[in-house]
């Protein structure tokens, strides 16, 4: 903490030194190729594209840019390896492999950590202390599956589907990873992965500790580029089972496009969370779930509870501190450890967050945003909050994945779980109160996957993941996990 001056100022004239994390140790290639049966090998496509840091803007790495052939080879390499290797393998034997990747990363947890933020904008104190290590942790539990699934699914015989076809966002670029490739890895099935474009750089980085771990050629291969290269794989007739992660829209059209097919899917897709706080609850605790929720990793979260619903006898109270919480979040550098928000993944992105705040003005919401400043390079949002909305706003009823919050208040719990639930999605809520009973009563209505109570974003590998309505269908975590992977 830096003392600016010795006067009576102090206690309100102060702010934390900077404490950003060194770069020095990271070692970033100029450009990547693509990860193909245990190699990196150039694109078909010749093409590469730029990936950058958000928070200053810099390029960091040319990316290969995969086309139909180059998909073409990776599926050909993971149906390869199944045939060959990976099906016929002992389950203790693959474990040993997934086990073996789970420590690598541990071993390189701080280069995951300072990649993950400079390539997607994240702030550091997230992915050191979530994105990295739960990653890992997917890859021990489910190295503790593989061997144990006639145990987990007792008389069923359940058998690997074959190439499993893996596409992931930006928000939570290599914890994404780890839950598409753990799972069909401890199940027997091979992958190809495409990372989101904005953010390769821990995939690839992946990709080198694979091949590092020894894991036969082909089970894993990473394929980098845009939506083009994801819909190859979708429609790649070899693939037996697409897992995706991402927009609701583009949920929609993968489910189109393999339908009539035998191919699998499991789609975790947007998310428009209430977080419901009652007036019995501890309001200093919920204050600060609220900010967790939404607030941390910028809203990149489709399970962020975007939607506050406050009980009317204590919405002056919640707001109110809400507001001076809000003056406090630090707002700037992925890197340095203090930072609570950092940089919005992409310029396309802070554009369509900026739309939405002029939405929700014309609507006719109250807007209240943090008084801090930001950074002039790069892509950042003030945190903002929207007093005063209703059903029927485009800021309460559509997915922004910004730092956003839309406040409306209710009176009786009736009320709160019918316009809990009118919206299309149902991914995740949040109950703060005083009361196990209201939590359960809550907890059998409303219509999301995941419903925390008295705690926000919480995550463990054992816990099932996914949502209702348009938020998708299929579960990853838990025991639930390996059933998408399998067949009975
Ligand atoms: P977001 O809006 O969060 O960026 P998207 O759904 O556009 O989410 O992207 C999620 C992932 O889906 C990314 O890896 C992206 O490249 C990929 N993708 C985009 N369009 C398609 C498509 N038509 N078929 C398959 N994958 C796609």
């Amino acid at each position: 903490m830096n003392k600016e001056n010795t006067t009576n100022e102090f206690f309100t004239d102060w702010k934390y030194a900077a404490a950003p994390e060194g770069t020095e140790h990271i070692k970033l290639n100029k450009q990547y190729d693509l990860f193909i049966n245990g190699k990196f090998v150039k694109p078909n496509s010749k093409k590469y594209y730029t990936t950058i840091n958000p928070a200053t803007e810099e390029k960091l790495a040319e990316v290969a840019d995969a086309n139909e052939k180059d998909v073409d080879l990776a599926v050909n390499a993971a149906k390869n390896a199944y045939d060959k290797v990976w099906k016929k393998m002992p389950a203790k034997e693959r474990s040993k492999y997934i086990f073996r990747i789970a420590r690598l990363m541990q071993e390189r947890a701080r280069e995951f950590t300072v990649i993950e933020s400079m390539n997607g904008g994240k702030p550091i104190r997230e992915s050191r202390d979530v994105d990295v290590p739960l990653a890992a942790n997917h890859f021990f539990y489910y190295a503790g599956w593989a061997d144990k699934l006639d145990y987990a699914f007792p008389n069923k015989k359940p058998q690997s589907l074959g190439v499993a076809g893996q596409i992931i966002p930006w928000n939570f670029p290599l914890l994404m990873a780890a839950w598409k490739i753990a799972p069909a890895l401890a199940t027997g099935n091979t992958v190809v992965l495409k990372p989101a474009e904005t953010t390769p750089l821990t995939a690839l980085k992946l990709a080198e500790l694979i091949r590092d771990s020894g894991l036969p050629d082909g089970v894993v291969n990473i394929v980098t580029g845009f939506g083009k290269t994801g819909a190859a794989i979708v429609n790649h007739p070899k693939v037996n089972k697409v897992a995706f992660t991402g927009s609701t829209d583009v949920g929609k059209l993968i489910q189109k496009s393999i339908a009539g097919t035998n191919k699998k899917a499991t789609l975790e897709l947007g998310g428009k969370a209430a977080n419901i706080i009652f007036d019995d609850a501890p309001i200093d605790q919920a204050v600060e779930g609220i900010v967790n929720g939404i607030f941390f990793n910028q809203g990149h979260v489709c399970c962020a509870g975007s939607r506050l619903f406050v009980q009317e006898n204590v919405a002056d109270i919640v707001i109110s501190k809400l507001k001076q919480r809000l003056e406090t979040l630090i707002v700037g550098n992925p890197l340095d450890k203090n930072t609570d928000i950092g940089a919005i993944n992409s310029k396309e992105q802070l554009q369509k967050i900026n739309e939405f705040i002029k939405i929700g003005i014309d609507e006719g919401a109250e807007m209240y945003q943090s008084s801090c400043s930001i950074p002039s390079k790069g892509f950042f949002c003030k945190p903002t909050l929207f007093l005063h909305t209703s059903q029927s706003h485009r800021i309460v009823q559509e997915e922004i994945f910004g730092p956003v919050l839309a406040i409306q208040t209710f009176r009786t719990i009736e009320e709160v779980i019918e316009k809990a639930n009118n919206i299309p999605y149902g991914l995740s809520a949040g109950v703060w109160t005083d009361k196990g009973s209201k939590i359960f009563n809550l907890t059998s209505k409303l219509r999301a996957g995941v419903i925390w109570a008295n705690t926000y974003n919480k995550f463990d590998p054992s816990s099932p993941f996914g949502g209702y309505k348009e938020s998708g269908f299929g579960r990853e975590g838990g025991l639930h996990g390996l059933m998408p992977y399998l067949s009975f």
